[in-house]
């Protein structure tokens, strides 16, 4: 889907009311009834419904025809124009750029502030691939269910807001976090290629006890990066030192199923190497070795990260989805 940023900061402020009005409608309406969009947005009858006129043109919200009434939803590209209104407002981004990626649950952009300095904004899209199996299966959002793709893409990048602030600030190597609002993550760019995307290195055994290392540091912090692959670390161009992005599925070292998250992890760079770059090594890490002899981490990122506003309910609610939904996966 193609983001329309040109005239982000131009709405008018009755516009922007009536925006808002359906989002909050959305909350508690999977199809948002008319009147109740006049009633939260609080202008008159008749101003609300050309505006909607408006609004549904621009594709930030789409008419609905019900069974049971007509009314509005919330596109995607509405939750999009909110998110980054939010951003612009305070000024962490002022323009969009190219997409450079995009994945089933996520669009990655390159944007920049006013001075033109570019960043990376990641658009979390939990959700778009399908929710009915979920909804069928369990009632997670109680009355919350009919804005399920807005809420869980949301979590979504308010976790990985979580752990990538909580990760920067402990030195690990990972993009500066900027800003985040809604869906969406604003962070530092980093010039750098995938390592899929790369075919040749120095010393790919330089490299393998980098990534080892980093491995072992994030358990040792009390953390599992849970999707530690060739697509999620960036080479720098200019130093080839590794960068590690793409935090949503991360779990505790207390997780009842720590041992098996890391083995994968530790896996995924062990078969990429063999494969790519016909590295071996007989030397690899085990949780249990990270940890004290309670099977502790010495510091505690995971809690801190709780404590930061991303409890356990909500780390629950993203795990089971992912269960449910996710299918990608490169090993
Ligand atoms: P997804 O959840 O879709 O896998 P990622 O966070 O892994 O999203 O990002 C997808 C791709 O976007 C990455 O493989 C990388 O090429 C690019 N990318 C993401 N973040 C950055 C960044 N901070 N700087 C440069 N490129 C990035
Ligand atoms: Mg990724």
């Amino acid at each position: 889907m193609k983001l329309d940023a040109t005239d982000l900061r131009y709405i008018t402020s009755d516009e922007f009311r009536v925006l808002t009005a359906v989002e909050m409608g959305s909350k508690n309406h999977e199809v948002v009834p008319s009147p109740l969009i006049v009633q939260i947005s609080g202008l008159r009858n008749g101003g609300v419904n050309k505006i909607l006129g408006v609004l549904a043109k621009r594709n930030l919200i789409a008419k609905v025809q019900n069974a049971k009434y007509d009314g509005y939803r919330l596109t995607y590209g509405g939750y999009d124009y909110l998110a980054m209104r939010a951003l612009s407002k305070r000024d962490s981004m002022y323009s969009v750029g190219n997409q450079i990626g995009v994945g089933k649950e996520s669009d990655i952009y390159i944007v920049a502030d006013l001075e033109g300095k570019e960043m990376v904004l990641k658009l979390h899209r939990l959700g778009r691939v399908s929710f009915r199996a979920i909804k069928e299966k369990r009632d997670y959002m109680g009355k919350r269910k009919s804005a399920s793709w807005m809420y869980m893409s949301r979590l979504a990048a308010q976790k990985e807001w979580a752990f990538m602030k909580v990760l920067y600030e402990h030195d690990f190597p990972v993009p500066r976090p900027i800003d985040q609002a809604r869906h969406c993550i604003l962070m530092e760019f980093i010039d750098a290629y995938p390592l899929r995307q790369i075919d040749e290195v120095p010393s790919p055994g330089k490299l393998y006890s980098q990534l080892m290392d980093i491995i072992v540091r994030f358990a040792q912090a009390g953390l599992i990066h849970g999707d530690f692959n060739e697509f999620n670390i960036l080479i720098r161009s200019e130093s080839g030192e590794p960068v590690v992005i793409d935090f949503p599925q991360m779990v505790s070292t207390s997780h009842e199923n720590a041992e098996w998250y890391f083995n994968r992890d530790v896996e995924c760079i062990r078969t990429f190497f063999r494969r790519r770059f016909r590295y071996e090594s007989a030397i690899y890490p085990r949780l249990k070795s990270t940890l004290n002899e309670n099977g502790e981490a010495g510091i505690k990122l995971d809690v801190i990260v709780e404590a930061s506003g991303f409890g356990r309910r909500e780390m629950r609610v993203l795990e089971e989805v992912r269960q449910t939904s996710r299918t990608r996966r490169s090993c």
